[in-house]
Order: C-alpha cells, then structure tokens, then sequence
C-alpha cells in the first residue's frame, strides 16, 4: 500500500530538502508539499495552506487521501522574540490543529519536530540527558516545550501516533534558515566564501549541539518509518551529531580558504543560545529507533563548501 505524504511548511530550510527526500523514496505524486509561500522550483504537487486553518487542511487531506504529515511549519526562536503573540499562535495551534485531525483518524501518522530550545538555562548543559530540568526562557522554546506535552498527552489519551525529534542547529546549503540562533553556522560559509570575513553574533566559544541537513532529514525519515511498538517517547526524542564553537567551524573552514577572518559582535541572539545545551545525550534514539549520525565537522565542512563552490560558480 502506497501512503500519502502532506509536508506542511515545505519551503522552508527543512521542509525543501525534506520533500526532495521523500520524493525519492515514495515517489514525487505521493508527496504533497504545502507553505504559505511559493516554491523556489516544482518537483510534484504543491498546494497553498496556511496551516492555521483547519477546514482547509481537511480539503486537501481529502483532496490526496492523505496517511503522513510533517508539520514543519513554525517561526524559529530570534523572529520569535520579535513577534511572541503570532509565534505561540503560529506554534502551538499549527500542532493542535493537526493533533485533532489524527485524533479523528483522518491522519494515520504526524511528525512533529522539538528542539534543543525546550531546554533552558537551569538544564545541565553537556551531555543534557533525555529527561532533566527543562524552564525555557523564550516564546519559541515555551512553545515547543508546550508541544512536547501535547504531543505526548494526544498519545496517552487518544492513541496518536505522533513522533519527534529535538533537533540541534542545522546546517545546510541549498535553502537559507529561518532565523533561528543557530543560523551563524550557514552564514558563515557564505560569508567566507563572497568575502573571506564573517562577523559572528555569538562569542568565539559558545558551543552548540548542530547537524549537518542530509542527517536531520535521515532521522525524520527513520523515526517515522520504524515500527510503532519502537518509539518508546511520545514527548520528543533527543538528537545529537556534532558540537561546535564560531572559532572551531572558522578553523576548519580555514583549512579550504587560509586567508578567511572571523570575528565576533555578540549581540542579543548570545543570551538565548547561552540557555541551551552545549551538547547532547540522544543514546534514546540510538537504541530504540537505531539514529546514527553520518557527517563530523570534517565532512560537513567539506561537503557544505564543496555544494556552495558550484552552486555559487
Ligand atoms: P523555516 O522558517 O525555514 O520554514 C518554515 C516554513 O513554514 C516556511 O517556508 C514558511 O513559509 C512556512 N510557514 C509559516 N507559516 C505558515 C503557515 N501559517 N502555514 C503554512 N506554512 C507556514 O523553518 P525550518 O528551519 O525549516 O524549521 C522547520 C521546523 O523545524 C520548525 O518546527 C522548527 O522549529 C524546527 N527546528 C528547526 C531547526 C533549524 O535549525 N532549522 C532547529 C530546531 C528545530
């Protein structure tokens, strides 16, 4: 049996490399990808659908027959700050409009994702265990703390089958991010490649758990295609890959372009990413579901400057 995929929010940092994967694996018609913006290119059906309105995620779910949804639609944590009403709106009712749907079997499966900014200043910072302290400071992290519960609660009491990953920063080439504190990491190879020099919002030595895109998108793929008795958390699973600071990723960026210069400007962003993890324990998702990261610095570096030389040239 075939399963129809809706990737809601699709032209996004995430959701356009996403829908590109499942493309691949299901076939470009199974694939249905949705935004409230236009895609940069068409490689299947596209639908407009602001996820905030029910009735028309209903039509189109009618429309495909749709099973699957990925619901990456979301505002990232610095937008967030600067508009918190929308964000939590945006945020916590896109999640409930599709958790409802599920409960009323009108959707088989629902991938949600979470994110390190669920965590929060009193959270131990390396290593931060699967289950710990968790008192996120900013509208984006309440929010996605908020959805964990949901996610988790629609589960227990109504049998949904909602799955999720705290995803680190993520750092890809083809399509810019969202404005997220994280999205130093993509800049910066943009930076030194046009200019040789990148100023850094974050000081030399905050250290953040990342991933390069094609791991994030393996692991959402895998988490929603293992058997359902696997996923033992409902809320949302930790994930991890590599940690870095500004002045590691500089230096190994250095070794491709010697003459490149960073320096450092921190300014608000410094404070939000100082409430978040320096690294990760996902030992969870490696055991229950079988995650396992591909790309270390070293490749990602390679692999991200090698893509942004012949997309550039
Ligand atoms: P993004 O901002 O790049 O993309 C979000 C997409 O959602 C955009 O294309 C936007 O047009 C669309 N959208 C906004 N409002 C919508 C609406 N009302 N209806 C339909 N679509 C709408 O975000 P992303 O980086 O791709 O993130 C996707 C998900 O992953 C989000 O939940 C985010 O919180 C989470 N996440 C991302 C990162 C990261 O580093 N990128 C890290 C942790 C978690």
């Amino acid at each position: 049996m075939t399963y129809k995929i809706l990737v809601i929010g699709a032209c996004g940092q995430i959701g356009s490399e996403l829908t590109q994967k499942l493309r691949i694996i299901y076939g470009a018609d199974n694939v249905i990808a949705s935004d409230i913006k236009a895609p940069k290119e068409v490689s299947g059906p596209f639908e407009y659908l602001d996820v905030l309105d029910k009735e028309q995620i209903e039509v189109v779910i009618k429309k495909y027959d749709i099973s699957d949804v990925y619901l990456m639609a979301a505002m990232l944590s610095v937008t967030a700050e600067n508009f918190p009403d929308s964000a939590w709106d945006l945020n916590v009712n896109s999640l409930l409009n599709i958790l409802s749907l599920a409960k009323q079997k009108k959707i088989r499966k629902v991938f949600w994702p979470s994110s390190i900014a669920a965590f929060g200043k009193n959270t131990p910072k390396e290593l931060t265990p699967q289950y710990t302290v968790m008192e996120p400071s900013t509208v984006y992290g309440i929010s996605k703390q908020t959805g964990e519960r949901w996610c988790e609660y629609f589960h227990e009491r109504y049998g949904v089958d909602v799955r999720s990953i705290r995803y680190p920063g993520l750092i890809s080439w083809s399509t810019p991010p969202g404005g997220g504190t994280t999205d130093y990491a993509v800049d910066i190879f943009y930076k030194a490649l046009e200019s040789g020099h990148y100023e850094c919002f974050l000081s030399a030595d905050t250290k953040m758990p990342m991933m390069y895109m094609e791991d994030a998108v393996d692991a959402t793929i895998n988490i929603m295609e293992a058997p359902k008795e696997k996923i033992k958390i409902r809320s949302s699973y930790n994930l991890s890959a590599i940690s870095f600071t500004p002045s590691e990723i500089a230096n190994e960026i250095r070794k491709y372009l010697p003459e490149f210069v960073i320096s450092y400007l921190p300014d608000f962003r410094q404070k939000i990413a100082d409430s978040w993890p320096s690294s990760i324990d996902d030992d969870r998702a490696r055991e229950d579901w079988g995650w396992s990261h591909k790309f270390n610095l070293e490749s990602m570096t390679r692999d991200v400057l090698k893509n942004l030389d012949k997309k550039c040239s």
